[in-house]
């Protein structure tokens, strides 16, 4: 199932935070913006992802999703052929004929987005325009869509970011002077989106719109009307589209663990002027359960020590949810990009003597984790299977993106995540 790509990464920008922070630029290791599609296509349920790519591209998603196929999945691979990557045949109508049949397979879809791929970007396959050549011959029963799952320049949540971005430019528009609307913008469960919705609608806060929708003919509304919450700190593109929208972010910590999600849920209420003691009826009842059901983990993973290799972009959210409810010691935190404002509210909750590191020299960290023999090591697929054979407890960070962890009825999924590898550890050694 492991993939790795290895690439350059494009140097950091300086001053991104106050704290130290090793900044690398060298060889790395992380999945692609592909595998996105393995939680994107399960939440919106009318939507197809057609990857542009190679045969390598289609393996990926046949292992890294094929646990869950069923009867008609709802992302294929268009295979880029040698002829078409040596520039000999016209790819856009083996594209166009491509859509045509699935289409004509599959008329339950009302959504497609054609996904790139290093292979198409290495071609040069503008597959922006073949969007909108597509979207005249199917508009209006078929909306399609595209951007960039490559793996040259991104890391696999950057999928997720690049097909929320798509989808900004075409929502439509809140109506001025309309009452300010609540929209929460990243993949959650179904479950953990209901949950939320309860409490800000007990709360008394508009019922919040999703982005992603689980519909796509229920697109939410945006325009200068609406503030947003981001529920996924690896949204860049995404916030940037909305902005360009009209829409405000509300500045918030991220919903991992009791404090990371009263501190989210808080950014929302008061944005709405909502009293402490409302806010505190409304969230005593959960907060009591996620604390009651940290309690249980706390003893595995207090005062253990943790190393994040960059791979998520949630590196940052876990490590001050680990470090403040779990008691666990960081040495290293890892990622990709260190996102000096949409992570302000969690820096400021760090230790201050915390080593954060953003981007990565692959060797180089690997020789700082190899020193530190942390407890626990958060990383990706292609690294975990050699640090385990060299003796390390591992997590892999793919795995917090299958399974719901915000909220507080996830906050005990989430601890467990991080209790398991070293419980198994332990158990290997009796
Ligand atoms: Fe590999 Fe690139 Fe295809 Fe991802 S997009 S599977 S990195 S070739």
């Amino acid at each position: 199932m492991s993939h790795a790509v290895i690439a350059d990464v494009p140097a950091p920008k300086e001053g991104c935070s106050e704290r130290p922070v090793i900044r690398e630029r060298g060889q790395r290791e992380v999945f692609c913006g592909l595998t996105g599609i393995i939680w994107l296509h399960r939440k919106i349920q009318d939507a197809f992802f057609l990857i542009v790519g190679s045969r390598t591209c289609a393996h990926l998603m046949q292992s890294a999703a094929g646990v869950m196929i069923f009867a008609e999945p709802r992302f294929a691979t268009a295979i880029i052929d040698e002829r078409d990557l040596a520039g000999m045949a016209d790819v856009n109508d083996e594209l166009d004929r491509n859509v045509a049949r699935l289409l004509e397979r599959r008329p339950d879809i009302n959504l497609l987005f054609l996904v790139g791929s290093c292979p198409s970007e290495v071609i040069k396959l503008d597959l922006s325009k073949a969007a909108e050549r597509l979207s005249k011959n199917y508009a209006p029963d078929v909306r399609i869509l595209n951007y960039s799952g490559s793996g040259i320049e991104t890391t696999f949540t950057q999928g997720e970011d690049g097909c929320l971005a798509s989808m900004v430019p075409e929502l439509p528009t809140l109506p001025e002077g309309s009452d300010q609307s609540l929209m929460i913008v990243g993949c959650l469960a179904d479950v953990v989106e209901d949950q939320f919705t309860r409490i800000f609608e007990r709360m008394g806060l508009p019922t919040p719109v999703y982005l992603p929708m689980r519909d796509s003919n229920e697109m939410p509304p945006v325009g200068p009307d609406t503030r947003y919450l981001l529920a996924q700190p690896y949204l860049m593109d995404t916030a940037r589209a909305l902005e360009d929208r009209g829409a405000k972010r509300i500045p918030a910590p991220f919903p991992l663990g009791v404090e990371g999600t009263t501190g989210w849920l808080k950014a929302a209420a008061n944005q709405w002027g909502i009293d402490q003691q409302t806010f505190d009826e409304v969230t005593a009842s959960g907060r009591a359960r996620a604390e009651r059901a940290l309690e249980c983990y706390r003893e595995q993973l207090a005062g253990k020590r943790i190393f994040f290799f960059p791979d998520s972009q949630l590196e940052v959210p876990l490590a001050r949810f680990l470090s403040r409810e779990m008691g666990m010691e960081l040495i290293e935190v890892g990622t990709p990009y260190l996102h000096q404002q949409h992570l302000a509210d969690e820096l400021s909750m760090l230790p201050e003597d915390v080593q954060l590191s953003e981007g990565q020299d692959v060797e180089k960290q690997l020789d700082r984790c190899h020193a530190a023999t942390p407890d626990l090591t958060v990383c990706g697929l292609g690294l975990a299977n050699p640090l385990e054979a060299e003796g390390l407890a591992t997590k892999w960070s793919i795995e917090l993106l299958f399974t719901p962890t915000q909220g507080f009825d996830q906050a005990g999924d989430l601890a467990e995540l991080f209790a398991r590898p070293l419980v198994r550890r332990a158990k290997l050694k009796v």
